[in-house]
Formats: C-alpha cells, sequence, structure tokens
C-alpha cells in the first residue's frame, strides 16, 4: 500500500524562520515531503535569468544544510508541477499541499491555475497562506494597513521539527536538479544565513545613516539594508525583519532610521498588494488613458541605455554597477527609467524586462508598479523626471561612483566628471580621456528632452481617459487619505 504524505511547495518562501505554511505543515499527522521546482515560469520567463536561478540554488543549499540536521533535505526538479505531482503520486497517496500565495506574473499565476484545477480534480487538498501581508481576494484598500500592521504584529512561532516529521525520495528522479555549493560571486549571496547577516549589521550599526544616505549610489550600498533580494526570495519574512527593527527601539536606535526603515517593509506589501488586485499591469499602463501615449522605438538608444553608455555619467555608471552586482539604491533605479521613458521617450514596456533581467531582487509586484510610476504613466503621483547631471552633483558628490564603475573618467576632477562633454581638446589630452572615443557624447540633450517630455506629460495628465482611470486608481489602490501609499 502506498504511504499517505504531505507536500510542502516551497516558492518565494525559501526559508524556515517564520515561514507559516511550513510551520503548519509539519504539525500534520502525516510525513512531510519538501520540494521545490525550477518550472518553466522561472527557467523560460524572459524576466527570470542565471542570477536569479544561482541565487535560488544558493538558497537551497543553504536550506539544506538546516535539514540535514533532520534526517532529509528539499528536493529540488527541473520540471513542471504537475509532471512532478504524477510522478509523485505513483509512490505516493498525497493528502495535502502546503506553500505560501505568490503574487506573481502571468507564468506563475496560469501555473497556480492548473494546479489548483490538478489538485481539486485529484482530491489534494492545496493550504496556501498569506505572504508578507497580501492579502488576496480585495476590492479596496479599506482597512488594509490596519490588517497589515495587525499582520507584522502576530507572534512568531518557532519553526521546532523533529527527524520523524519528514519523508524523503530513496530513488534519485531523472528530472531531480543538483543543488550545488555556492561559489563567490560579485551578487549577495542567497540563503536565510546570509540574510540574518546583513540584517544583524544593518540594525547593530548600518542603520545610523540609513535615511542620510540613502539617495547616494556608493553609500546607500552600505547604509540601507540591502535586504531586497533576501525579502524577494523569502529568505528572510517581511513579519520577521519589522519585529526585529521595532525591538531595536528599545534598545536606543533612532525612531527616525527605524520608522524610515520600517515604513519601506509596507512599501513592499503596499505595491505587491496593488499587483495582486491588477496583475495585467504586466501588459498594460495601470492607467489605462497613458496606452495612447506616442512613442517610437529607437533601438539604438534602447541599445546606449542597456550597455551604459548614453554620455550621461551617473546613468551609465548606474547601469554598469548593476549589471556587475545585480543592486541599485531606489534613486539610482528610478532616475535609470526616468531616463528611459522620459528623455529618451521609449516605452515603458521596451525597458521593463531588461531591468528585471538584472536586479537580483527582481519582484513582479514592486517592479511593474514602480517602473509605471517613475515613468509618470500612474495619473495619481508627481511627475518627476531627473537630471542625470543635477543628480550626480548632489548624490556622487566627488564623483566616486561614476569614477569606480567609468574608469576610464579617473583622472577627471569634479566638476567635470559630471559633464565630459564640456572638456575641451586639452582637457581630454590631460585627462587621457577623448569624448566620442574613450567615452561617447551624449546620445541626446536633455534640457530639450525634458521641456519635450514635460509638455507631453503634463498634456496628457488632463486627457478625458486619463482623468478617469485616475479616479479608479486613487478608489482601488489607496486610502481616502492616501497615507503611506505610493512613494
Ligand atoms: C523602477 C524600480 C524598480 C524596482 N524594482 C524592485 C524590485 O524588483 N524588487 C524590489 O525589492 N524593489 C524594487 N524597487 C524598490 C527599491 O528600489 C528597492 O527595494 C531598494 O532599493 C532595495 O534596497 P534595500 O533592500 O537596501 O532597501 P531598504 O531601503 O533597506 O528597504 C528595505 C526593504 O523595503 C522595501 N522597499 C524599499 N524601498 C521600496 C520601494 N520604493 N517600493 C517598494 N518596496 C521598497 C524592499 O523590500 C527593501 O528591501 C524598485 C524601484 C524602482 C524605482
Amino acid at each position: 500500500m502506498k504511504q499517505t504524505i504531505n507536500i510542502f511547495w516551497f516558492k518565494r518562501d525559501l526559508r524556515t524562520i517564520d515561514n507559516t505554511a511550513l510551520t503548519k505543515a509539519v504539525k500534520e499527522n502525516n510525513k512531510l515531503l519538501l520540494i521545490f521546482t525550477f518550472d518553466n515560469a522561472l527557467l523560460n520567463d524572459k524576466h527570470y535569468t542565471t542570477r536569479h536561478h544561482n541565487f535560488i540554488n544558493e538558497s537551497l543549499y543553504d536550506l539544506n544544510l538546516f535539514f540535514k540536521k533532520f534526517g532529509c533535505k528539499v528536493h529540488s526538479f527541473e520540471m513542471n508541477i504537475i509532471s512532478l505531482f504524477e510522478e509523485l503520486k505513483s509512490k505516493f497517496n498525497i493528502e495535502k499541499v502546503f506553500s505560501h500565495m505568490e503574487t506573481g506574473l502571468k507564468s506563475s499565476y496560469d501555473r497556480d491555475l492548473k494546479f489548483k484545477k490538478y489538485c481539486n480534480k485529484n482530491n489534494i487538498e492545496w493550504i496556501e497562506e498569506i505572504n508578507n501581508g497580501v492579502f488576496r481576494g480585495l476590492q479596496s484598500r479599506k482597512n488594509w494597513i490596519l490588517n497589515w500592521n495587525n499582520y507584522m504584529k502576530k507572534k512568531i512561532r518557532v519553526f521546532n521539527p523533529k527527524v520523524e516529521d519528514f519523508v524523503t525520495l530513496n530513488k534519485k528522479s531523472q528530472f531531480e536538479r543538483k543543488i550545488i555549493k555556492p561559489k563567490k560571486s560579485k551578487f549577495q549571496c542567497g540563503g536565510s544565513t546570509y540574510a540574518l547577516q546583513y540584517l544583524e549589521t544593518f540594525l547593530e550599526t548600518r542603520i545610523d545613516k540609513y535615511q542620510s544616505n540613502i539617495s547616494k549610489p556608493e553609500l546607500s550600498r552600505i547604509n540601507c539594508s540591502r535586504l531586497s533580494p533576501y525579502i524577494a526570495w523569502g529568505n528572510l519574512s517581511t513579519r520577521y525583519i519589522w519585529q526585529r527593527a521595532k525591538e531595536k527601539l528599545n534598545h536606543g536606535k533612532s525612531k527616525f532610521q527605524i520608522n524610515g526603515f520600517t515604513s519601506r517593509l509596507r512599501w513592499e506589501a503596499h505595491f505587491i498588494q496593488k499587483f495582486e488586485m491588477e496583475s495585467d499591469m504586466e501588459f498594460r499602463s495601470v492607467n489605462r488613458g497613458y496606452e495612447k501615449l506616442d512613442k517610437n522605438i529607437n533601438k539604438t538608444h534602447i541599445r546606449a541605455w542597456e550597455n551604459g553608455e548614453t554620455g550621461y555619467p551617473l546613468v551609465d555608471a548606474s547601469m554598469k554597477c548593476l549589471i556587475e552586482t545585480g543592486y541599485l539604491n531606489f534613486r539610482m533605479r528610478a532616475m535609470l527609467v526616468s531616463f528611459f521613458t522620459h528623455h529618451l521617450w521609449q516605452p515603458w514596456k521596451a525597458g521593463v524586462v531588461f531591468l528585471a533581467n538584472n536586479f537580483l531582487d527582481f519582484e513582479p509586484g514592486i517592479h511593474y508598479s514602480q517602473f509605471q510610476m517613475q515613468a509618470g504613466e500612474t495619473g495619481i503621483n508627481m511627475i518627476r523626471i531627473y537630471n542625470p547631471t543635477k543628480n550626480a552633483k548632489e548624490h556622487d558628490n566627488e564623483g566616486l561612483f561614476i569614477k569606480k564603475w567609468i574608469p576610464k573618467l579617473k583622472k577627471i576632477p569634479v566638476p567635470l566628471v559630471f559633464e565630459p562633454w564640456k572638456l575641451s581638446e586639452i582637457d581630454q589630452e590631460m585627462f587621457d580621456c577623448k569624448i566620442g572615443f574613450d567615452y561617447p557624447k551624449p546620445i541626446i540633450d536633455i534640457s530639450k528632452t525634458y521641456k519635450f517630455a514635460a509638455s507631453k506629460l503634463w498634456t496628457i495628465k488632463n486627457d478625458i481617459e486619463v482623468k478617469k482611470e485616475s479616479k479608479r486608481i486613487l478608489k482601488k489602490h489607496t486610502n481616502s487619505d492616501r497615507t503611506a501609499f505610493d512613494r
């Protein structure tokens, strides 16, 4: 007779601490099989690249070090969930599946819908827990902040399993994927062990200069938490982070710094909630009125932006840094989007996947909402057209970030390094940087593109459909007083 078991399906919750679904699953009578699968939604979706797959591998490696004590591991596969269940069903009688709700792209949403049907048909109960305070089935944001706060304050249950709680597979499936030991790289390494180190060093000391350095491209790398990939892939829950941060208030940490940080944890949930309630913003402007914005693809401009060769040092340094390390602070991300959608006047749809590919912390809900917001296409937010030169002067005032990522500009002193096109022939000789050869001439003139974009965006803001849509968005996605939303 086949053994009756339950299954825990790891998704973007690659952790054991405050993993509600997992804690619940081990309390059941049936033994638990732990699985993860690199399915089509991960391997073939255009948003994901090797850096994401490696981060998941590292997280699974870390999980397996933990589960080794219990004589088990997370079995990892390279196949679709239904085929995997078909294979498992030939060995076991599966009673229940536990996982967290995923607010994902269309590819994972469709997968989950099919899996739900499969479970119903096969008499398998699929129990999904709320993830990071994002609620399913909401029609409006009434009481959302209250509910999110209550969720954050809930006591975290200790995960205390026993060896006999788990079952493992004796025979290796041909689809099982080997989880390899992480190699040293320029990206943050996945796994809760690393996540906890980032959290503790942040709350101990790095947070002291959080608010003052948050917009600086170089110093933000130290003084921001750098927890985003760990939150995006679920190596830590935002509730665990929130509670650890609030505890620090009792240890004399500044309220200003802690509250600035914890409010961003709420923004995380806010943006994902928005995507949960309106996921077709993956394919169209959240404010449908902006679909008629007249923008033509310019492949040369797109290539220059993607390669960090626009001739605007802060834009190029940010792109090169992102490609190399997978991370950028908020302001530089916003500036890259603004440059692309405003100064280059390119449609947001032509740039959104490229940044997703490169953000190690790619989180569909935040990414799509923020990209459209920075493109100025929501109709409800302030239009911000970033001036990359002004931003460089203000946030990289010694040019250290620029010089780090564009070594050819190393010898140019400030303020000329912010505007290298102003170098005279003699300067170019002296500083060993020939403009148009060692470093590109600006591909556009931002004083002209600023005026053009501003006029177009202000005009369309008064369009009847844009206004109608703005009202709809405000009603659906914000509180009546709009507190705490959409920064
Ligand atoms: C165009 C664009 C795309 C973005 N795409 C992503 C993405 O795919 N994944 C992602 O995690 N963040 C994204 N962000 C938000 C933000 O830039 C990053 O969360 C932040 O820079 C991560 O650094 P940190 O962990 O050191 O942040 P901290 O300042 O230490 O903040 C702590 C956490 O709060 C959340 N958070 C911080 N700022 C924001 C914000 N503005 N909106 C929503 N949540 C926030 C993140 O989970 C972050 O890890 C995007 C921003 C822009 C402008």
